[in-house]
């Protein structure tokens, strides 16, 4: 089962992926989780992208494409992979066909303004990378991770300015990856509007899993 989760941010594909892939035992493969990681372990990688990420600009394509085409190749994806994040332009989508070609394409559906909803009440323990939300995963003590009783911070990315980028950036460069993907037979709508579980249900019902 090779699938991509496409869909704007905030839209719950994070969510979703790490349920579907620990349930099927396949990788969920997440940029913005490996940018994230080698950014908090300060790697050549992570100071090297570390201002896009904050900004909320794309990475350039062929480190992005090089990242995603190793990480395939490890021998835990060869029985398949949840790509989350990844293509995010048409030059990746065709990279990606190349190297990996996919079965099926799921795009998670959702409106802006729940989108926004969604982004700006994400709170973030920055040394463990738990994330919970205001709304949805409050921890149990206002601003304090629940683990550690630390802080918790706003991702400067959540920052109102840089969602909106990101928004942008969503509909400008990967928004044509649905014409892309429907064109080819592989994209399935996914409303993402209901709560975790039912999302996941329709997921697996889907890809015949339920
Ligand atoms: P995400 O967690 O998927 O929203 O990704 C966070 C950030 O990582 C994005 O705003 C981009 O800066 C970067 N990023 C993640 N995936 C990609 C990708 N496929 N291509 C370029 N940049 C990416």
């Amino acid at each position: 089962m090779k699938l991509i989760f496409l869909g704007p941010p905030g839209a719950g594909k994070g969510t979703i992926a790490t349920r579907l892939a620990e349930d099927e035992g396949i990788p969920h493969i997440s940029t913005g989780d490996i940018f994230r990681e080698n950014i908090r372990n300060q790697t050549e990688l992570g100071k090297k992208v570390k201002a896009i990420l904050d900004s909320g600009d794309l990475v350039p394509d062929e480190l992005t494409v090089e990242l995603v085409k190793d990480r395939v190749a490890q021998p835990d994806a060869a029985g398949g992979f949840i790509l989350d994040g990844f293509p995010r332009t048409v030059p990746q989508a065709d990279a990606l066909a190349d190297f990996a070609p996919v079965d099926k394409v799921l795009n998670f559906v959702l409106d802006e303004e729940e989108i926004v909803r969604r982004l700006s009440g994400r709170r973030v323990h920055k040394p463990s990378g738990r994330t919970y939300h205001v709304l949805f995963a409050p921890p149990k003590v206002e601003g304090k991770d629940d683990e550690t009783g630390e802080d918790l911070i706003i991702r400067d990315d959540d920052q109102p300015e840089a969602i909106k980028n990101r928004l942008a950036v969503y509909e400008k460069q990967t928004a044509p990856l649905i014409e892309y993907y429907n064109s080819r037979g592989l994209l399935t709508d996914i409303d993402s509007a209901p709560a975790p579980d039912e999302v996941y249900k329709a997921v697996r019902t889907e890809l015949g899993l339920a």
